[in-house]
């Protein structure tokens, strides 16, 4: 029997609606094969979203991603909606919106090197081969959402006495908080490689040594056969780049995630090629992790392979169709070892008739498919 699963699609801006048609593209080949059917809604969210109704995330809109069983974004923002005035909406408030209102606590980040596209990192053949890891972040915690203030400080202190401004942020997290992103971790290295890599600076700060207890704790009594390991943020910022084939599921908290994971994105040199996903406990949502490049944006030469490997997550992380994802990452990955580039991917030596635009692109994966 097909199985229906509701889809709320996020075109976004820029070029968001030509990726997301290639990703929909996708679907309908890999369902067919499958036996699944994705029934599609489809809502405005971003720039489009302020240009029709005045605010970034409308309620509908929200309402459409709630009532679905997954979200798939493709990019919001652009010049037009650029502004400096607190007072105006701005596009990524959608995205933080959205988020917020759906509780995804948890972002994963793949990074893994086609080996096609080998020559467009920056780092050594031999240091990238094989790299095949996933940055596990926390999203809703931690120093990103702390108390915080900036104020005048009439006293003075400090060595020379002086007087002037003050401001500190507060790096704070429930063990709620650390529990239920250790279960995503160990849960996501158990579709992988069973090795989780849990980062903080527990040697200096309260909230690594509460992170790490807790990280083991949950290790030790739900996931017994997942390996464990704690790295240090410093020195895990040096290995990424020194050893990143060695890492299955790196977690970590909210702002060195954020760091950790823009680092690990570059050792593939792909920007067009990086999806991301944000669970919480309910409906997920699916993204390709590079913006709306205002700058190609209606010219149908985006490459849309991180929209296609966003409905991979989707399929792998929501629906449990792990044949399926593996299926897509296949496709993507002949398409990419018989040479298709679109522009942002092209090498010194691609032949100009292998250079191919976002439509065909997504035909050939759905062809493989
Ligand atoms: P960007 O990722 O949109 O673009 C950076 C560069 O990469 C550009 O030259 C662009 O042409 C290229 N590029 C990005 N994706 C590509 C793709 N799929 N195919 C080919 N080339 C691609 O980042 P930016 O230029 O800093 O930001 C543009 C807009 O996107 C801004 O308004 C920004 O706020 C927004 N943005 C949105 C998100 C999101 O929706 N999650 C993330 C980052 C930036």
């Amino acid at each position: 029997m097909t199985r229906t699963y509701r889809i709320c699609l996020l075109p976004g801006d820029g070029i968001g609606p030509e990726i997301i048609a290639e990703g929909c593209k996708v679907l309908d080949a890999v369902g067919a094969k499958h036996g699944a059917a994705f029934s599609r809604t489809e809502a405005l969210i971003g720039g489009c979203a302020i240009d029709a109704c005045g605010t970034a995330l409308p309620d509908e809109t929200l309402a459409a991603a709630k009532a679905a069983d997954a979200v798939l974004l493709a990019a919001v923002g652009g010049p037009k909606w650029d502004t400096t005035d607190p007072e105006k909406p701005r596009p990524e408030q959608g995205l933080l919106g959205i988020r917020k209102e759906l509780g995804l606590y948890t972002n994963l980040r793949p990074v893994q090197i086609f080996s096609a596209l080998a020559g467009a990192s920056t780092l050594k053949p031999e240091v990238i081969d094989g790299v095949d890891l996933m940055i596990v972040r926390e999203l809703t915690g931690g120093l990103y959402f702390g108390r915080r203030e900036r104020f005048y400080d009439e006293e003075g202190g400090g060595a020379n006495g002086a007087r002037g401004q003050r401001a500190y942020d507060t790096l704070e997290y429930r063990e709620y908080e650390v529990e239920r992103i250790a279960r995503q971790a160990f849960e996501a290295a158990r579709k992988r490689r069973n090795k989780v890599t849990s980062v903080d600076k527990a040697n200096v700060l309260e909230t690594s040594r509460m992170w790490r207890e807790i990280v083991h704790r949950v290790g030790a009594e739900e996931f017994p056969d997942v390996e464990l390991e704690d790295l240090l943020v410093d020195n895990a910022a040096m290995q990424l780049v020194n050893r990143p084939a060695d890492f299955d599921v790196l977690v970590t908290e909210n702002m060195f995630g954020d760091i950790l994971s823009d680092e690990a994105a570059q050792i593939t040199g792909s920007l067009g090629m990086l999806a991301s996903a944000s669970l919480g406990d309910g409906v997920a949502l699916y993204e390709p992790s590079h913006g709306s490049a205002p700058d190609i944006a209606g010219r149908g030469i985006a490459n849309p392979l991180a929209q296609i490997l966003s409905v991979e997550m989707m399929l792998r992380y929501s629906f449990d169709m792990a044949d399926a994802a593996d299926d897509i990452r296949r496709a993507v990955t002949e398409v990419l070892d018989e040479g298709w580039r679109t522009g942002d991917i092209k090498q010194a030596d691609t032949p100009a008739d292998k250079v191919v635009g976002t439509a065909r692109m997504g035909d050939l994966v759905a062809e493989h498919l």
